[in-house]
């Protein structure tokens, strides 16, 4: 039985960050399964397929060139898509929103599956996404949903934005997320939901440490 901590939550919510410091923390593999999605999203642009074309993604999706790999002297993930870096285009609203349509696509959702499965090796692996603790990973020994308001996700996206150099507003990042958040939530395949059995932790009014404080104490246990 290979450890595994399953971590979901809509955008913003501080999951990717949380993810990857218990990864860390504990020596595990990471699994950003959102970045699959952006990076299909940005390949089938690259390929000038349309958003829509579910047979051609579902395609493109089981071909996928993709690598994830550790930056050896930043200690940073590296995302490279036949070969190209791509660690930081994947990283717009506009990748995103893409993500996220094609995400809503069962097809598309079932040819990333077993990809996703092939995270899970030893020593352990912290697996983030929508729905990694209802769908992908669904025996996962340890679930975590993370949430916080839309607004206070709207103000952490726009900080990272700026400090990449995005040109945004923090108003139309609102509405971004809460559409973003309305398609994930309303899709008839996988919606962004909490398992059963998840641990939901609300960080609207807590610090990014003080729910990785609660996590690390939930995982000792
Ligand atoms: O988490 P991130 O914002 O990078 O994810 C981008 C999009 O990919 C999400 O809006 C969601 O639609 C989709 N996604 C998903 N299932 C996952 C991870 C991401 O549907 N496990």
């Amino acid at each position: 039985n290979i450890p595994l901590i399953t971590i979901d939550g809509p955008s913003g919510s501080g999951k990717g960050t949380i993810a990857t410091l218990i990864a860390n923390h504990l020596g595990y593999h990471l699994l950003d399964s959102g970045a699959i999605y952006r990076v299909l999203a940005l390949a089938a642009k690259k390929h000038a397929l349309s958003m829509d074309d579910t047979l051609a993604l579902a395609d493109l999706a089981k071909k996928l060139d993709v690598v994830f790999s550790v930056d050896a002297l930043k200690n940073n993930q590296l995302i490279l898509l036949e070969g190209e870096d791509v660690t930081q285009t994947i990283r717009t609203e506009q990748v995103g929103a893409n993500a996220s349509k094609i995400a809503a696509q069962p097809m598309v959702r079932e040819a990333l599956l077993a990809r996703q499965r092939a995270f899970l090796t030893l020593p352990g692996l912290v697996a983030d996404g929508r729905d990694m603790g209802t769908v992908v990973f669904p025996n996962a020994q340890l679930k975590f949903f993370l949430t916080a308001s839309a607004e206070e996700r709207a103000k952490r996206r726009y900080m990272q934005l700026k400090a990449a150099g995005e040109n945004v507003k923090l108003e139309s990042l609102i509405d971004e997320i809460k559409a973003r958040d309305e398609r994930d939530t309303n899709r008839a395949i996988a919606p962004l939901k909490p398992a059963a059995d998840a641990i939901i932790l609300d960080s609207t009014a807590t610090s990014i440490e003080q729910v990785l404080d609660s996590v690390l104490k939930e995982v000792a246990k």
